[in-house]
């Protein structure tokens, strides 16, 4: 099979990559697309044919929204279904880009055709930047066929678009996957397409000595669809708090999500391990198993604007979807 692309399309929203100094520091830029085809001129080849398309307004990641994924999603699956490319580059400020490869990840589940994800620490044309060999590098693994599904690229390595988190800000290796020591198990049900029809309110709370009922009752009365809980070491929290535990039934009862994630970057949750953590199963949690806030967040928010209700999100949460639950 012949997997070089023909077509590719560079989707600019941003980020450090294209920025210019200002008065107040570095912001996004237009323009980027003449500096590409100028440096391009002086790059190794082959590289795939590509069109270029900004959107607007050019965005510090920082400024990112789930709104924002939305559009990145719809915007690379009507150019997908409209024939207008075989492949997408995503050129995305650091700040956020793993949280927008796992919503991407989510959203475009379905989809056949593979988006990689870049950006930079310094930007381009300046002194020593890993601009140029970050972008045409993503470049050279799309046109080699390596890129599956959503993946970002970045200092030389090919990351799972949702297991990535950024752990650096002042290096070039900046990202990195989360350890995994075994894949999750193999989900023989097909997984739902999440196409996006209504919006989602999905808030995290991280758990820490003094957490307690107000801080959840408060994101409840927030609006909150979905609450995605870091909770200690293997899924435990203050199971001893009765008024806590409380106001996690009755949030469960009244039709909120209630999922866990872990806070230590290695590891998963395991409720069953201490009686603190089954105390939050019991109280309506359910296992993210070593999933990364990134990509419990996005999963639970592409789960919800697909109108899923409760329980199909609680069912869909728990499995594999892409490779993102292996702990
Ligand atoms: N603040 C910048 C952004 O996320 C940082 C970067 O791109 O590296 O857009």
């Amino acid at each position: 099979m012949n997997e070089s692309i023909d077509r590719l399309l560079v989707l600019y929203t941003g980020g450090t990559i294209g920025m210019q100094q200002s008065a107040a520091g570095l912001m996004p830029a237009s323009g980027f697309e003449t500096r590409m085809r100028e440096q391009q001129a002086g790059e190794p080849g082959p590289l795939p044919n590509w069109t270029f398309q900004e959107l607007q307004p050019l965005l510090d990641s920082a400024d990112m929204q789930p709104r924002h994924w939305l559009e990145m999603a719809r915007t690379i699956r009507e150019a997908a279904t409209q024939g207008r490319c075989d492949a997408v580059l995503l050129l995305h400020g650091t700040d956020t880009l793993a949280y927008s490869a796992a919503a991407l990840s989510f959203l475009l589940l379905d989809l056949e055709v593979p988006v990689l994800l870049t950006g930079a620490m310094l930007p381009a044309g300046s002194e020593g930047s890993d601009a140029w060999p970050n972008l045409f590098g993503a470049m050279r693994a799309l046109q080699a066929g390596r890129v599956k599904g959503v993946r970002l690229f970045f200092n030389g390595v090919l990351l799972h678009g949702a297991r990535v988190s950024k752990l650096r800000s002042d290096a070039f290796d900046a990202f990195a996957e989360a350890p995994r020591k075994r894949s999750a198990a193999v989900v023989s049900e097909r997984p739902p397409v999440l196409l996006p029809q209504q919006p989602a309110e999905v808030v995290v709370l991280p758990l820490y000595p003094g957490v307690g009922a107000a801080q959840v009752r408060a994101l409840v009365a927030s609006g909150a669809q979905a609450l995605l809980l870091e909770c200690y070491g293997s899924g435990t929290g203050p199971a001893g708090d009765a008024d806590f535990v409380e106001a996690l039934r009755t949030a469960h009862g009244q039709g909120v999500v209630l999922a866990a994630i872990s806070q230590c970057p290695g590891g998963h949750v395991d409720f069953g391990v201490y009686a603190t953590g089954s105390g939050l199963r019991d109280a309506g949690l359910i296992s993210g198993g070593g999933m990364t806030r990134e990509a419990a967040l996005g999963k639970l928010f592409a789960l919800l604007c697909a109108g899923l209700d409760q329980h199909q999100v609680e069912h869909w949460f728990c499995r594999d979807l892409c490779g993102e639950m292996a702990d």
